[in-house]
């Protein structure tokens, strides 16, 4: 796998409960799944993939554009390398920003081999210069470059060999329509349940050689906000409590006596989460109230709290959605122990707005 991205990408909040990647992630490479039956969960989107993967290989042609969607940590770079994998090609990666100028991805476009999967991460940060050098370049793999400047410059039109494109973006609402509709396959990853989770977490430990009981893995599971990259995290960090406190196994015990030590309650909550809940609800009567008010009154970026925090507390039901703002719900304050004041809506979890 060819990597263009490592020094690029975002490394977000060195948070342990962050969706985000941290540099400790770095021993993720050995985790991840090589194959369609390898990955855990998500059967809608690994159906669907197959079905096309296998068509495609019966056709003799590379796969058609797919763009993933979802928080991060998910699995779409993973996914990513399945279908480089499963397709026989060579997986190509870069991010969107870190694809500064139009003769930067020309330069990547003209590069690929022929069915190479060229991944993108973070796509909807492309910007709009570059991202229209990849129209012609997903439609009929071709690109038009400029060569020279003022009246002598003149065009240039390079075929490119036959790619799949595989955008992943955590935020589908900053897709511009021209390039989601160049995509022919769109797929949407879902926050995992806990027993998906917990398969995750016995196969991490046994390429980890971590011994952990199936309870103490349903124990981590439950509290990794539905995200494989944090349920592998904690399975670190919750052996590290196993080797220094027990015999190293992980016992349903060990696991959430770790856990409340890592400050991790028992709906998966961190600090910040109970931090932001808490502060709409002193400061805000519980809402509503504006997602860049929150931001400023619990000194996080706007970004990090609707890519990171909220997507959890809304599947969670602690946290809605209206056209005024976010509130807290019933829920989140029996789970905070402080008396509903019943001038929220409670909207029993559901988001009134779409996600
Ligand atoms: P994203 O690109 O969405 O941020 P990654 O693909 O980097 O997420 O996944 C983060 C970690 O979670 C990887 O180490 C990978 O091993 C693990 N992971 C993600 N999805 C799965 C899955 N379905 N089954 C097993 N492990 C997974």
């Amino acid at each position: 796998m060819i990597d263009y991205s490592k020094d690029t990408l975002d490394s977000g909040t060195d948070n342990i409960m962050s969706t985000k990647y941290i540099p400790e992630d770095d021993a993720e490479g050995s985790l991840r799944p090589r194959t369609l039956r390898e990955y855990i969960g998500q059967e809608k989107a690994k159906q669907n993939l197959s079905v096309f993967i296998e068509s495609a290989k019966r056709r003799g042609e590379p796969l058609d554009h797919v763009i993933l969607h979802g928080p991060p940590g998910l699995g779409k770079t993973t996914l990513a390398a399945i279908i480089a994998n499963e397709m026989g090609s060579t997986l190509r990666k870069t991010s969107g920003p870190a694809i500064e100028k139009p003769r930067d991805l020309a330069a990547l476009l003209t590069n690929l081999e022929e069915n190479d999967v060229l991944f993108i991460d973070e796509i909807h940060r492309l910007n709009r210069s570059v991202e229209e050098i990849l129209y012609p370049a997903m439609e009929d793999r071709q690109i038009d470059i400029i060569i020279g400047q003022g009246p002598a410059a003149s065009s240039i039109c390079i075929d490119l060999k036959h790619f799949t494109l595989v955008g992943a973006t955590t935020r589908s609402g900053q897709l511009s329509s021209p390039l989601r509709d160049r995509f022919g396959i769109d797929l949407k990853l879902e926050l995992y349940k806990p027993e998906e989770l917990r398969r995750i977490i016995c196969r991490s430990a046994e390429i980890l050689n971590v011994e952990i009981e199936p309870d103490g893995a349903l124990e981590i599971a439950s509290r990794s906000r539905g995200t494989p990259r944090i349920a592998n995290r904690l399975l670190r960090r919750v052996r590290d409590f196993a080797e220094v406190y027990g015999d190293g196994v992980i016992t349903k015990d060990l696991a959430d006596k770790a856990l409340r030590l890592l400050d991790i309650d028992k709906s998966g909550l961190d600090a910040i989460d109970r931090r932001l809940l808490m502060s709409i609800i002193e400061n805000y009567g519980g809402g509503p109230v504006g997602l860049d008010t929150i931001a400023a009154t619990i000194n996080e970026e706007s970004v990090t709290i609707e890519d990171v925090y909220e997507p959890y507390l809304l599947q969670q039901g602690f946290l809605t959605r209206t056209p005024r703002g976010r509130c807290v719900t019933r829920r989140a304050y029996e789970h905070l122990g402080i008396p509903f004041a019943g001038n929220t809506p409670d909207l029993g979890g559901q988001t009134s707005l779409p996600m």
